[in-house]
């Protein structure tokens, strides 16, 4: 018997041998077994010997792995340390194993056992049997692996997290109408969805397992395989969108892909999900709305949606510009909420009313005040827009400015009247001018035959003469103002020749001529002493006609007689000139057009007064090409007063 330092039996030695080889024997083995002890004492990992439901032998690691003495081991119940969850697996195999029945022993069992203080620890067993003072023994090494089996614990948590989850995900796969592709780690594919059957028109048998880069899918290979690349390369989703396509129907098309990296720690690169979708018939819908939206804000129209509460929905660019908001105080908002009048806004939501009572569309046009106070002239047709089921949903209104138009139709409203009122006065001053030609006409052809069919004296002939030269004389003032007139119509042949001369000289002459027509009227010049010698630079027979024109009216329009009064003042560079009269005055309503051609007031009295309607036109022609104004002021039955200006130096 070879017994340790405790005095614990370690060998049998045999017997019935040479004592002396026996002795060698026996020292060698002490020898050996007492290395073996050193070894197993020194040993990191706990070490025992079993035998006979007893330790034989247990290591320092051993005695404190379990928390029991040494002494307290070697007389306990050995199953004491086990966890009773593993009582029967360990009693069982060691029993077995001491058999010397090794065919169904677990290779190196992991177990729980229990340390004397109750705590739990996961141990390894690497076991052997051997022959221990004769008999079969187990000699154990016990690994503690309580903390690898927490890490284990852990992810097999998590690995059962990760196949719940991949089950959901599964059930989530199966129910959007995503493509799914998986692509394993060697670049085969692993799954093929039935999204992806139907988008490619491939079936999952005659893909699955194929190399993804040869798997015949018609599509942008190059922007695949790089987003793979990258997806692998920075273990991140990559997004790919509009890639082009083969649809099954061998269409062309776009797909929108994102790229998710798989990662296995155990792999030597990540595989591949891939999640797509066939965006074709989105995307022809976003071009549509692109193209529509760049329709509605490039309209010239202001094109709005609004809802059953008369809400905008919609406003485009034009829209906001007729209401001059920004987009955020439009949309949601209706007309009385945007409108600056209360009265135009319950219009407008009137009409709203009708068309979504009616169904039918509107036709409108209205004014609209802006925020700026201007009025604007808006023509809108509201057309109801109902849903796939036919029930209204609110109405498409479209809205175009023609404030410009309507200025424009305006315009050419009133020139047409005034095209028809000048018809008239042509015809008018026809008649009254073949009336003013044949008046004088009349005395001449009257007087002459006198004058040549019998014999008068001196005085009469003289007489008659005047009358023929004063009628004469006024059959050539009217021919020349039609002359006049359409030199000016035409613009051509009416020039102006300035040349310096005396005021004074002019209107004088003029006052002169006047006197010896008259004697119901008398004249005053009024000018100041200063202004005697003035000249200005003017075509002197043209303002002479003016003055002619002016003081001849006075002269005509004051029939019971009176003062005519001509000013002369300076006003800045300017000289005024005023041809004042004390005579009938014109009525307000005529004051607008008295200086337009052919224009002759008409009332019971300037019944019988002579004219033809062009004077003041002539004279205002005149003026104006001289750079001065011309203007009248009258109070009816008071008189008129005519000024003109003319500039002093040019
Ligand atoms: P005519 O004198 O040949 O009618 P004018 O062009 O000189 O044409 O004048 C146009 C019209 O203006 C006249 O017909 C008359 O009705 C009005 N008018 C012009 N001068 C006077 C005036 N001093 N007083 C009242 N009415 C006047």
């Amino acid at each position: 018997m070879v017994r340790d330092s405790s005095g614990q039996i370690v060998g049998v030695l045999f017997s019935g041998e040479d004592i002396t080889e026996r002795k060698k024997r026996e020292q060698k083995l002490q020898e050996s077994e007492e290395r073996y002890k050193v070894i197993a004492e020194n040993s990191f990992s706990a070490i025992y010997i079993f035998q006979d439901e007893r330790f034989k032998f247990v290591n320092s690691a051993f005695i404190r792995l379990s928390g029991y003495t040494k002494k307290e081991l070697m007389s306990m119940d050995y199953l004491n340390l086990i966890h009773p969850d593993y009582r029967d697996m360990i009693k069982k195999t060691t029993e077995q194993a001491l058999t010397g029945d090794i065919s169904n022993l677990p290779r190196e069992p992991d177990f729980k056992v229990i340390r004397k203080n109750g705590e739990i620890r996961w141990v390894k067993l690497m076991p052997a049997v051997i022959k221990y003072t004769g008999k079969p023994a187990i000699i154990g090494n016990v690994i503690d692996i309580t903390k690898y089996n927490k890490v284990k614990e852990t992810l097999q948590k998590t690995y059962d997290e990760l196949q719940k989850t991949n089950a959901q995900n599964e059930q989530l796969f199966a129910s959007i109408s995503s493509i799914i592709i998986s692509v394993n780690e060697n670049d085969k594919i692993t799954q093929w969805n039935k999204i992806s059957e139907k988008t490619f028109g491939i079936a999952a048998k005659n893909i699955i397992g194929r190399p993804f880069h040869k798997c015949g899918i018609h599509w942008e290979w190059a922007i695949i395989a790089e987003g793979i690349l990258s997806c692998r390369k920075k273990k991140r989703i990559v997004r790919l969108n509009d890639v082009r396509f083969t649809q099954a129907n061998g269409n062309k098309g776009y797909l929108g892909i994102t790229i998710n990296p798989i990662i296995y720690k155990t792999h030597r690169q990540p595989g591949v999900l891939l999640l797509g979708a066939d965006i074709t018939e989105r995307r022809r819908a976003e071009e549509r709305l692109k193209q529509y939206q760049f329709m509605v804000e490039s309209a010239y129209d202001a094109i709005f949606f609004k809802n059953l509460k008369s809400q905008y929905v919609i406003a485009n660019k034009k829209t906001l510009e007729a209401f001059a908001l920004p987009l955020e105080k439009v949309i949601g908002k209706n007309d009385y909420e945007i409108m600056l009048n209360k009265e135009e806004a319950d219009k407008n939501i009137k009409d709203d009313c009708i068309v979504f009572e009616t169904g039918k569309s509107k036709k409108i046009i209205k004014q609209m005040t802006g925020v700026d106070g201007k009025k604007r002239w808006f023509q809108t047709i509201k057309v109801p827009q109902f849903d796939d089921e036919g029930k209204i949903i609110g109405l498409v209104g479209i809205a175009r400015d023609i404030t410009e138009h309507k200025i424009f139709e305006n315009l050419i409203k009133e020139q047409n009247e005034q095209l028809k009122k000048l018809d008239q006065m042509k015809s008018e001053f026809l008649s009254t001018a073949a009336h003013e030609l044949r008046t004088p006409l009349t005395s001449i052809l009257g007087f002459s035959e006198i004058l040549l069919k019998r014999e008068l004296d001196k005085e009469r002939q003289n007489k008659f003469l005047k009358i023929i030269n004063e009628e004469a004389t006024s059959l050539a003032n009217l021919i020349n103002d039609l002359l006049d007139i359409s030199k000016i119509e035409s613009g051509q042949g009416f020039k102006i020749k300035k040349a310096p001369f005396k005021l004074r000289e002019v209107i004088m002459k003029n006052i002169n001529f006047f006197k010896s027509q008259t004697n119901k009227h008398n004249f005053q010049l009024n000018m100041p002493g200063d202004l005697v010698d003035i000249e200005i630079n003017a075509d002197k027979d043209k303002i002479y006609q003016v003055v002619e024109n002016l003081l001849s009216n006075a002269i005509k329009f004051s029939t019971q007689g009176g003062k005519i009064i001509i000013s002369v003042e300076q006003a800045n560079e300017k000289v005024k000139v005023s041809v004042i009269d004390n005579g009938m005055g014109i009525p307000e309503k005529d004051f607008p057009y008295i200086f337009k051609k052919f224009y002759r007031v008409e009332n019971t009295l300037t019944l019988g007064i002579r004219g033809t309607g062009l004077g003041l036109a002539i004279a205002k022609h005149i003026i104006e090409s001289h750079g001065g104004e011309i203007w009248a002021e009258s109070k009816i039955g008071k008189g008129s007063t005519f000024s003109f200006t003319l500039p002093i130096h040019t």
